[in-house]
């Protein structure tokens, strides 16, 4: 929902010289982003909207919940049976930690750390699902068997957020030399944050353009 345009409409009704109906973007309508962009006036970038389906491991949800301004629907294990469908880290996910807290670096592992960490999902993971449907066999409640599922579950949910939230949510969930100021969000939530950022380039793309040219500080 809602374009550029529709952002520079919003802060041109205060002089009034918004466009209706909505005009194509235009040179003037670049320079009005970047300019509310650079100064931080946020509420334009608040006239639009964007859901998205996202199915991850319950740790990501956890973390992405975190956003308030993320409004969130997702599925429910009190009213349907789980899946057997678990996060294994593949082999391109760095695996040994360095440095101090709040300023970690991760490299890859060596070939016998993941063949460990693959061992210790899956029998795990084996283990949690025999119990899980072992106890719904003999007719226990879903919202009980499901304690003993660890956060490597998929879950499922539907995320609405405006660009300003998601330009916040991507200034915290990613890691990008633009940023001014860096973080250090876990792996598997910036793959979710990537593949959102990817929405926000292709329809969003003059106040993408500005995010990362402003350090990608939401407004
Ligand atoms: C790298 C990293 C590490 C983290 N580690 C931890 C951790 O160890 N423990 C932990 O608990 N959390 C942790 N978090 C989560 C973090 O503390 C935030 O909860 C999360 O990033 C959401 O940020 P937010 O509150 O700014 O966003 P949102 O909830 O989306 O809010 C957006 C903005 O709205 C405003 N706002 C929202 N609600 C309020 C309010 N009630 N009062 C005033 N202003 C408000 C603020 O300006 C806020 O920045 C971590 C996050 C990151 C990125």
């Amino acid at each position: 929902m809602g374009s550029d345009k529709v952002i520079c409409n919003a802060a041109r009704v205060s002089t009034s010289t918004h466009e209706i109906p909505e005009a194509i973007l235009n040179g003037k309508d670049k320079g009005l982003i970047r300019y509310l962009m650079r100064n931080r006036h946020g509420s334009p970038f608040e006239k639009n909207g964007m859901i998205f389906y996202i199915e991850a491991p319950i740790f990501v949800a956890r973390e992405f919940m975190r956003h308030r301004h993320i409004s969130v629907n997702e599925m429910s294990g009190r009213y349907v049976e789980l899946k057997p469908e678990f996060y294994i880290p593949d082999n391109n996910r760095p695996l040994i930690e360095k440095g101090k807290v709040g300023e970690y670096t991760f490299e890859l592992g060596e070939d016998w750390q993941y063949i460990a960490v693959n061992a210790a999902h899956q029998n795990v993971y084996s283990e949690a699902w025999k119990n899980y449907k072992g106890m719904l066999d003999r007719g226990i409640a879903r919202e009980i068997a499901r304690d003993v599922l660890p956060v490597g579950i998929y879950t499922a949910w539907y995320a609405t957020l405006n660009m300003r939230a998601m330009m916040h949510f991507l200034s915290l969930r990613t890691r990008d030399e633009r940023a001014q100021y860096p973080s250090g969000p876990q792996y598997e939530i910036e793959l979710v944050a990537n593949e959102m950022e990817t929405y926000l380039a292709e329809y969003f793309t003059v106040t993408h353009e500005a995010f990362n040219d402003f350090g990608r500080v939401a407004p």
